[in-house]
Protein backbone atom coordinates (compact mmCIF):
# COMPACT_ATOMS: atom_id res chain seq x y z
CA UNK A 1 0.00 0.00 0.00
CA UNK A 2 1.10 3.42 -0.98
CA UNK A 3 1.88 5.72 2.02
CA UNK A 4 0.05 9.03 1.17
CA UNK A 5 -3.52 8.27 2.12
CA UNK A 6 -5.05 10.61 4.37
CA UNK A 7 -7.90 7.83 4.63
CA UNK A 8 -8.95 4.76 3.67
CA UNK A 9 -12.92 3.77 3.78
CA UNK A 10 -13.97 0.11 4.06
CA UNK A 11 -17.07 -1.07 2.94
CA UNK A 12 -18.20 -4.70 4.58
CA UNK A 13 -20.10 -7.47 5.63
CA UNK A 14 -19.87 -9.11 9.24
CA UNK A 15 -18.59 -12.32 7.67
CA UNK A 16 -15.72 -10.23 6.17
CA UNK A 17 -15.01 -8.43 9.47
CA UNK A 18 -11.56 -10.85 9.81
CA UNK A 19 -10.13 -10.12 6.74
CA UNK A 20 -11.17 -6.53 7.58
CA UNK A 21 -9.33 -6.09 10.51
CA UNK A 22 -6.15 -7.66 9.01
CA UNK A 23 -6.69 -4.96 6.53
CA UNK A 24 -6.80 -1.82 8.64
CA UNK A 25 -3.49 -3.34 10.90
CA UNK A 26 -1.87 -3.33 7.70
CA UNK A 27 -2.66 0.19 6.88
CA UNK A 28 -2.00 1.50 10.10
CA UNK A 29 1.63 0.04 10.41
CA UNK A 30 1.56 1.82 6.67
CA UNK A 31 0.62 5.17 8.77
CA UNK A 32 -2.52 5.78 6.72
CA UNK A 33 -4.25 9.09 8.11
CA UNK A 34 -7.62 8.04 8.73
CA UNK A 35 -9.83 4.64 8.63
CA UNK A 36 -13.35 4.80 7.71
CA UNK A 37 -15.74 1.59 7.54
CA UNK A 38 -19.69 1.89 6.00
CA UNK A 39 -21.92 -0.92 5.20
CA UNK A 40 -23.75 -3.54 6.99
CA UNK A 41 -20.44 -4.78 8.67
CA UNK A 42 -20.19 -1.51 10.36
CA UNK A 43 -22.57 -2.75 12.65
CA UNK A 44 -20.56 -5.22 14.18
CA UNK A 45 -19.81 -4.70 17.88
CA UNK A 46 -16.03 -3.86 18.56
CA UNK A 47 -15.82 -1.81 15.56
CA UNK A 48 -15.47 1.41 17.11
CA UNK A 49 -11.48 -0.27 17.82
CA UNK A 50 -10.29 -0.47 14.87
CA UNK A 51 -11.87 2.62 12.67
CA UNK A 52 -12.19 6.33 13.24
CA UNK A 53 -15.39 6.61 11.75
CA UNK A 54 -18.38 4.38 11.20
CA UNK A 55 -21.02 5.41 8.64
CA UNK A 56 -24.51 3.99 9.45
CA UNK A 57 -26.43 3.97 6.05
CA UNK A 58 -26.29 4.82 2.81
CA UNK A 59 -24.12 7.38 4.03
CA UNK A 60 -23.07 9.40 0.58
CA UNK A 61 -24.32 12.63 1.86
CA UNK A 62 -22.37 12.26 5.29
CA UNK A 63 -19.14 10.75 3.46
CA UNK A 64 -19.48 14.05 1.17
CA UNK A 65 -19.95 16.54 4.17
CA UNK A 66 -16.76 15.13 6.07
CA UNK A 67 -14.51 15.54 2.57
CA UNK A 68 -16.07 18.73 2.27
CA UNK A 69 -17.80 18.31 -1.06
CA UNK A 70 -21.55 19.21 -1.91
CA UNK A 71 -23.65 17.06 -3.85
CA UNK A 72 -25.68 18.37 -6.12
CA UNK A 73 -27.61 14.73 -7.13
CA UNK A 74 -26.23 11.62 -7.00
CA UNK A 75 -26.03 9.49 -10.00
CA UNK A 76 -27.10 5.89 -10.20
CA UNK A 77 -24.12 4.13 -11.82
CA UNK A 78 -24.65 0.81 -14.38
CA UNK A 79 -23.91 -2.13 -12.66
CA UNK A 80 -23.91 -5.46 -14.63
CA UNK A 81 -24.41 -8.88 -13.66
CA UNK A 82 -25.04 -12.04 -15.87
CA UNK A 83 -27.04 -15.25 -15.44
CA UNK A 84 -24.52 -18.05 -15.73
CA UNK A 85 -24.72 -21.34 -17.32
CA UNK A 86 -23.65 -24.63 -16.68
CA UNK A 87 -20.83 -25.03 -18.84
CA UNK A 88 -19.17 -21.97 -17.65
CA UNK A 89 -20.78 -19.37 -20.49
CA UNK A 90 -22.62 -16.03 -18.97
CA UNK A 91 -26.01 -16.44 -20.08
CA UNK A 92 -27.52 -13.23 -20.34
CA UNK A 93 -26.55 -9.82 -19.31
CA UNK A 94 -28.76 -8.35 -15.97
CA UNK A 95 -28.82 -4.60 -14.95
CA UNK A 96 -29.27 -3.81 -11.12
CA UNK A 97 -31.67 -0.89 -10.64
CA UNK A 98 -32.05 0.46 -6.97
CA UNK A 99 -35.23 2.48 -6.82
CA UNK A 100 -35.93 3.13 -2.94
CA UNK A 101 -33.36 2.08 0.46
CA UNK A 102 -34.57 0.76 3.48
CA UNK A 103 -37.32 -1.06 4.31
CA UNK A 104 -40.67 -0.11 6.47
CA UNK A 105 -41.51 -3.35 8.27
CA UNK A 106 -39.22 -4.46 11.07
CA UNK A 107 -39.16 -8.17 11.22
CA UNK A 108 -36.98 -9.12 13.98
CA UNK A 109 -34.06 -10.59 12.04
CA UNK A 110 -33.56 -7.73 10.26
CA UNK A 111 -30.91 -5.87 10.31
CA UNK A 112 -31.77 -3.39 7.33
CA UNK A 113 -34.36 -1.16 9.74
CA UNK A 114 -31.36 -0.06 12.19
CA UNK A 115 -28.63 0.26 9.17
CA UNK A 116 -30.82 2.67 7.24
CA UNK A 117 -33.61 3.92 9.98
CA UNK A 118 -35.37 6.26 7.57
CA UNK A 119 -36.60 4.64 4.22
CA UNK A 120 -36.58 6.96 1.14
CA UNK A 121 -37.13 7.09 -2.52
CA UNK A 122 -34.69 7.31 -5.43
CA UNK A 123 -35.38 10.33 -7.71
CA UNK A 124 -37.08 9.26 -10.74
CA UNK A 125 -34.57 11.19 -12.40
CA UNK A 126 -31.83 9.17 -11.65
CA UNK A 127 -33.76 5.87 -12.22
CA UNK A 128 -34.86 7.01 -15.59
CA UNK A 129 -31.37 7.95 -16.62
CA UNK A 130 -29.49 4.27 -15.82
CA UNK A 131 -32.89 2.60 -17.33
CA UNK A 132 -31.31 4.76 -20.39
CA UNK A 133 -28.28 3.34 -20.45
CA UNK A 134 -29.08 0.25 -20.00
CA UNK A 135 -30.98 -0.08 -22.79
CA UNK A 136 -28.66 2.01 -24.87
CA UNK A 137 -26.33 -0.84 -23.83
CA UNK A 138 -28.16 -3.58 -24.93
CA UNK A 139 -29.73 -4.47 -21.24
CA UNK A 140 -32.89 -5.91 -21.27
CA UNK A 141 -33.27 -7.51 -18.30
CA UNK A 142 -33.28 -5.43 -14.93
CA UNK A 143 -32.90 -6.75 -11.03
CA UNK A 144 -34.16 -4.38 -8.51
CA UNK A 145 -32.73 -4.82 -5.24
CA UNK A 146 -34.33 -2.60 -3.73
CA UNK A 147 -34.92 -4.29 0.34
CA UNK A 148 -38.35 -3.93 -0.66
CA UNK A 149 -39.72 -3.17 -3.51
CA UNK A 150 -43.38 -1.50 -3.87
CA UNK A 151 -43.80 -0.25 -0.50
CA UNK A 152 -44.82 3.50 -1.53
CA UNK A 153 -47.58 2.45 -4.31
CA UNK A 154 -47.42 5.75 -6.41
CA UNK A 155 -43.12 6.03 -6.62
CA UNK A 156 -43.79 2.14 -7.81
CA UNK A 157 -46.35 3.05 -10.30
CA UNK A 158 -44.05 5.78 -12.13
CA UNK A 159 -40.89 3.27 -12.06
CA UNK A 160 -43.04 0.85 -13.74
CA UNK A 161 -43.75 3.62 -15.80
CA UNK A 162 -40.32 4.22 -16.93
CA UNK A 163 -39.87 0.38 -17.19
CA UNK A 164 -42.69 -0.09 -19.74
CA UNK A 165 -41.37 3.54 -21.60
CA UNK A 166 -37.94 1.48 -22.13
CA UNK A 167 -39.67 -1.95 -22.71
CA UNK A 168 -37.58 -3.61 -19.64
CA UNK A 169 -38.10 -6.59 -18.15
CA UNK A 170 -37.15 -6.79 -13.89
CA UNK A 171 -37.28 -8.76 -11.17
CA UNK A 172 -37.97 -6.93 -7.88
CA UNK A 173 -36.72 -8.01 -4.56
CA UNK A 174 -40.20 -7.74 -2.36
CA UNK A 175 -42.26 -9.18 0.36
CA UNK A 176 -44.94 -12.18 -0.55
CA UNK A 177 -47.66 -9.76 0.21
CA UNK A 178 -46.88 -7.00 -1.88
CA UNK A 179 -46.28 -9.49 -4.95
CA UNK A 180 -49.47 -11.08 -4.12
CA UNK A 181 -51.29 -8.07 -4.12
CA UNK A 182 -49.72 -6.44 -7.40
CA UNK A 183 -48.85 -9.66 -9.44
CA UNK A 184 -51.70 -9.54 -12.24
CA UNK A 185 -50.87 -6.00 -12.77
CA UNK A 186 -47.13 -5.78 -12.76
CA UNK A 187 -46.87 -9.15 -14.71
CA UNK A 188 -49.08 -7.01 -17.77
CA UNK A 189 -46.10 -4.39 -17.39
CA UNK A 190 -42.99 -6.34 -17.88
CA UNK A 191 -42.51 -8.32 -14.02
CA UNK A 192 -40.26 -11.27 -14.97
CA UNK A 193 -39.68 -12.64 -11.91
CA UNK A 194 -38.59 -12.27 -8.37
CA UNK A 195 -36.34 -12.33 -5.27
CA UNK A 196 -38.71 -13.10 -2.23
CA UNK A 197 -38.55 -14.09 1.26
CA UNK A 198 -39.99 -17.34 2.11
CA UNK A 199 -38.56 -17.60 5.19
CA UNK A 200 -40.50 -20.29 7.20
CA UNK A 201 -43.37 -22.63 6.17
CA UNK A 202 -44.29 -22.49 10.02
CA UNK A 203 -46.61 -19.86 10.51
CA UNK A 204 -45.66 -19.90 14.46
CA UNK A 205 -42.19 -18.58 13.78
CA UNK A 206 -43.23 -15.94 10.78
CA UNK A 207 -45.48 -14.63 13.75
CA UNK A 208 -42.40 -14.86 16.37
CA UNK A 209 -39.84 -13.40 13.87
CA UNK A 210 -42.66 -10.73 12.82
CA UNK A 211 -42.62 -11.17 9.57
CA UNK A 212 -46.33 -10.61 8.82
CA UNK A 213 -46.81 -12.94 6.05
CA UNK A 214 -48.79 -16.13 5.50
CA UNK A 215 -47.50 -19.24 4.62
CA UNK A 216 -50.94 -20.36 2.94
CA UNK A 217 -50.05 -17.08 0.68
CA UNK A 218 -46.87 -17.90 0.49
CA UNK A 219 -47.03 -21.03 -1.45
CA UNK A 220 -50.28 -19.73 -3.43
CA UNK A 221 -48.22 -16.93 -4.70
CA UNK A 222 -45.74 -19.79 -5.67
CA UNK A 223 -47.51 -21.66 -7.67
CA UNK A 224 -49.27 -18.19 -9.68
CA UNK A 225 -45.47 -17.52 -10.28
CA UNK A 226 -44.89 -21.14 -11.68
CA UNK A 227 -48.20 -20.30 -14.05
CA UNK A 228 -46.49 -17.07 -15.57
CA UNK A 229 -42.97 -18.80 -16.07
CA UNK A 230 -41.76 -16.12 -13.58
CA UNK A 231 -37.57 -16.66 -12.68
CA UNK A 232 -38.21 -17.03 -8.49
CA UNK A 233 -35.00 -16.52 -6.17
CA UNK A 234 -36.34 -17.84 -2.27
CA UNK A 235 -34.75 -16.91 0.79
CA UNK A 236 -35.66 -19.80 3.24
CA UNK A 237 -33.80 -20.14 6.96
CA UNK A 238 -33.92 -22.86 8.82
CA UNK A 239 -32.20 -23.18 12.77
CA UNK A 240 -34.93 -21.44 14.15
CA UNK A 241 -35.70 -22.10 17.80
CA UNK A 242 -37.95 -24.47 17.24
CA UNK A 243 -36.59 -26.58 14.76
CA UNK A 244 -34.87 -30.01 14.83
CA UNK A 245 -33.52 -31.55 12.30
CA UNK A 246 -36.42 -33.86 10.53
CA UNK A 247 -38.49 -30.18 10.76
CA UNK A 248 -36.09 -28.96 8.25
CA UNK A 249 -35.60 -31.83 5.62
CA UNK A 250 -39.26 -32.07 5.72
CA UNK A 251 -39.50 -28.43 4.30
CA UNK A 252 -36.61 -28.51 2.17
CA UNK A 253 -38.29 -31.28 0.61
CA UNK A 254 -41.40 -30.00 0.40
CA UNK A 255 -40.38 -26.46 -0.89
CA UNK A 256 -38.49 -28.72 -3.93
CA UNK A 257 -41.76 -29.33 -5.10
CA UNK A 258 -42.47 -25.62 -6.24
CA UNK A 259 -40.37 -23.90 -9.25
CA UNK A 260 -37.84 -21.93 -7.41
CA UNK A 261 -34.84 -21.62 -9.61
CA UNK A 262 -32.60 -20.13 -6.84
CA UNK A 263 -33.58 -21.41 -3.19
CA UNK A 264 -31.22 -19.84 -1.06
CA UNK A 265 -30.76 -21.28 1.93
CA UNK A 266 -29.82 -19.90 5.10
CA UNK A 267 -28.71 -20.22 8.82
CA UNK A 268 -31.17 -18.20 11.06
CA UNK A 269 -28.36 -15.57 12.27
CA UNK A 270 -28.66 -13.11 15.10
CA UNK A 271 -26.97 -10.37 13.66
CA UNK A 272 -25.73 -7.49 15.71
CA UNK A 273 -28.13 -4.78 16.63
CA UNK A 274 -31.06 -6.69 15.33
CA UNK A 275 -34.12 -7.47 18.12
CA UNK A 276 -33.44 -11.33 17.93
CA UNK A 277 -29.60 -10.90 18.79
CA UNK A 278 -30.91 -9.27 22.28
CA UNK A 279 -33.35 -12.31 22.53
CA UNK A 280 -30.60 -15.38 21.39
CA UNK A 281 -27.89 -13.95 23.35
CA UNK A 282 -30.11 -13.80 26.37
CA UNK A 283 -31.89 -16.73 26.08
CA UNK A 284 -29.57 -19.18 24.81
CA UNK A 285 -25.96 -17.98 24.45
CA UNK A 286 -23.67 -16.90 21.46
CA UNK A 287 -20.96 -19.44 20.67
CA UNK A 288 -19.56 -18.62 17.70
CA UNK A 289 -16.79 -15.92 18.30
CA UNK A 290 -15.08 -15.73 14.72
CA UNK A 291 -17.00 -13.49 12.77
CA UNK A 292 -15.94 -15.28 9.43
CA UNK A 293 -18.42 -17.99 10.29
CA UNK A 294 -21.41 -15.07 10.37
CA UNK A 295 -22.38 -15.78 6.97
CA UNK A 296 -26.01 -17.29 7.12
CA UNK A 297 -23.91 -20.89 6.47
CA UNK A 298 -23.22 -21.27 10.14
CA UNK A 299 -24.82 -22.06 13.43
CA UNK A 300 -23.41 -19.45 15.77
CA UNK A 301 -25.69 -19.50 18.73
CA UNK A 302 -26.25 -22.13 21.47
CA UNK A 303 -29.31 -23.85 19.68
CA UNK A 304 -31.16 -26.30 21.88
CA UNK A 305 -32.00 -28.92 19.08
CA UNK A 306 -29.33 -28.98 17.12
CA UNK A 307 -25.90 -28.51 17.00
CA UNK A 308 -23.38 -27.00 15.30
CA UNK A 309 -21.91 -29.88 13.34
CA UNK A 310 -25.46 -31.17 12.66
CA UNK A 311 -26.30 -28.02 10.93
CA UNK A 312 -23.57 -28.03 8.82
CA UNK A 313 -24.62 -31.99 7.73
CA UNK A 314 -28.33 -30.85 7.40
CA UNK A 315 -27.54 -27.84 5.42
CA UNK A 316 -24.91 -29.73 2.63
CA UNK A 317 -28.10 -32.53 2.70
CA UNK A 318 -30.21 -29.48 1.55
CA UNK A 319 -28.52 -28.05 -0.78
CA UNK A 320 -27.98 -31.16 -2.65
CA UNK A 321 -31.45 -31.74 -2.03
CA UNK A 322 -32.70 -28.08 -3.78
CA UNK A 323 -30.26 -28.54 -6.56
CA UNK A 324 -30.78 -31.57 -8.91
CA UNK A 325 -28.40 -31.23 -11.89
CA UNK A 326 -31.56 -30.60 -14.24
CA UNK A 327 -32.39 -28.02 -12.39
CA UNK A 328 -30.06 -25.43 -14.39
CA UNK A 329 -31.68 -26.21 -17.72
CA UNK A 330 -35.28 -25.68 -16.42
CA UNK A 331 -34.56 -21.85 -15.53
CA UNK A 332 -33.28 -20.96 -18.84
CA UNK A 333 -36.06 -22.78 -20.34
CA UNK A 334 -38.83 -21.15 -18.01
CA UNK A 335 -37.31 -17.74 -19.27
CA UNK A 336 -36.96 -18.23 -23.15
CA UNK A 337 -40.92 -19.60 -22.74
CA UNK A 338 -41.70 -16.04 -21.30
CA UNK A 339 -39.79 -14.15 -24.20
CA UNK A 340 -41.52 -16.71 -26.65
CA UNK A 341 -44.94 -15.18 -25.38
CA UNK A 342 -44.02 -12.16 -26.10
CA UNK A 343 -41.80 -11.94 -29.31
CA UNK A 344 -42.94 -15.23 -30.86
CA UNK A 345 -41.27 -18.53 -30.49
CA UNK A 346 -39.38 -18.76 -34.65
CA UNK A 347 -37.49 -14.97 -32.87
CA UNK A 348 -35.98 -17.18 -29.81
CA UNK A 349 -33.41 -19.19 -31.46
CA UNK A 350 -31.60 -15.83 -32.76
CA UNK A 351 -31.86 -14.07 -29.15
CA UNK A 352 -30.35 -17.41 -27.42
CA UNK A 353 -27.48 -16.72 -29.95
CA UNK A 354 -27.63 -12.76 -29.49
CA UNK A 355 -27.75 -13.16 -25.65
CA UNK A 356 -24.61 -15.26 -25.25
CA UNK A 357 -22.37 -12.74 -27.77
CA UNK A 358 -23.39 -9.81 -25.67
CA UNK A 359 -23.22 -11.47 -22.18
CA UNK A 360 -19.69 -12.70 -23.03
CA UNK A 361 -18.28 -10.47 -25.51
CA UNK A 362 -20.08 -7.48 -24.64
CA UNK A 363 -21.01 -6.67 -28.31
CA UNK A 364 -24.51 -5.29 -28.48
CA UNK A 365 -26.21 -6.92 -31.00
CA UNK A 366 -29.49 -4.13 -31.88
S1 LIG B 1 -39.37 -6.95 4.81
FE1 LIG B 1 -37.30 -7.66 4.27
S2 LIG B 1 -35.99 -5.84 4.32
FE2 LIG B 1 -37.91 -5.32 5.38
S3 LIG B 1 -37.47 -5.68 7.55
FE3 LIG B 1 -38.40 -7.56 6.74
S4 LIG B 1 -36.66 -8.85 6.04
FE4 LIG B 1 -35.90 -6.74 6.35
Amino acid sequence: MKKDYDIVGFSFFTYEVPKIITMVKEAKKEGVGELWAGNYGSLTYGMEDYFDKIFKGYAERQVAEELGVEIDRIKHPMIIDYVGTPWGLKGFTLGVVFTNRGCTQTCRFCQTPVFCSEPYQLPLSSIEDVIRNYKEAGVEEIVIEDENFGMWKKHTDKVIDLFEKYDINWHPMTRVDILDGNLDDWYERGFSGTLIGIESLQQDTLDSIDKKIDVEKTLELLRRLEEKNAFVIGYYMVGFEEDTIPVIKKSISYLTEFSIDLLQICVITPFPKTPLWHEISEKYGIIEDDWGKWDTKHLVWDHPNISQEEMEKVLSWAFDKAYSPLKFLKSPLKFYKRRANRMGYHKIPIKIINDLITANTGINIP
